[in-house]
């Protein structure tokens, strides 16, 4: 699906040269001319970006973007007549994430743009990737919580960190020696036992509380935590 892309600019000639540029690269594109109303459509959540001018009747482009990063992380380029470094100062001090000083070239305008989108994707990203998923068991590792059917399960900081590296490599069977690697450490010097004990505890508090299997034992090798058949 093609990226929208909102142009909160006053000056006519330069917002349609923009428009014109940005849906010949293959973006949806919509304007405004003025600040309250390019801030309601910035707040629709309808937009992957907003270019937007600082001097604009109605708000000007740093109330803008003040009021906008109360509640929104939407990437924003800043467009400035004055290179002065107050402007840019304040702009990136708002929450801007990147400004452009006219007149530009448009190649300019255009990398920076994808350059904002590329970044925006990857830190979505990161969120998405931060809950880790197997049948009924959620691991949320920014939260650092279990859940097995929306329920708490309460494990200790190696518990967890056995089931995060078993769901981060779903379906294949992880050694003992990687597992203890990645849970005690590199330079751990304890018994190579004490992997089996951490799944024993796990167990105990999740297949032996909810009936399930959820770490399965590959004889000789490892464990592995497989997508259930349900
Ligand atoms: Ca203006």
């Amino acid at each position: 699906m093609a990226q929208a892309i909102l142009i909160v600019e006053d000056e006519e000639k330069i917002a349609r040269f923009i428009e014109l540029e940005l849906l010949h690269e293959g973006y949806q594109v919509e304007k405004s001319q003025d600040g309250r109303e390019g801030l309601d459509k910035a707040q629709s959540g309808q937009f992957d970006l907003m270019l937007l001018d600082v001097m604009l009747p109605g708000l000007n482009g740093f109330e803008v973007l003040r009021r906008l990063r109360r509640d929104s992380n939407l990437p924003v380029i800043m467009l400035t007549a004055k290179d002065t470094v107050m402007d840019k100062v304040a702009g990136l001090d708002g929450g801007a994430d990147d400004y452009m000083t006219k007149p530009f070239a448009i190649e300019e305008l255009l990398a920076r743009i994808r350059l904002a989108l590329k970044k925006s994707s990857a830190s979505d990203n990161t969120g998405k990737d931060s809950v880790l998923r197997c049948g009924a068991l959620t691991l949320d590792t920014l939260k650092y919580e279990a859940r097995y059917d929306g329920r708490l399960v309460e494990l200790k900081h190696r518990e967890f960190e056995l089931l995060r590296v078993l769901m981060e490599n779903k379906n294949i069977v992880v050694s003992r020696d990687i597992l203890l690697q990645k849970v005690c450490g590199y330079d751990y010097m304890g018994e190579t036992n004490v992997i089996d004990v951490y799944v024993r505890y796990v167990r105990a508090k999740l297949d032996d509380v909810y009936q399930v299997k959820v770490i399965q034992t590959v004889r000789g090798v490892g464990y592995v935590i497989k997508d259930s058949e349900a």
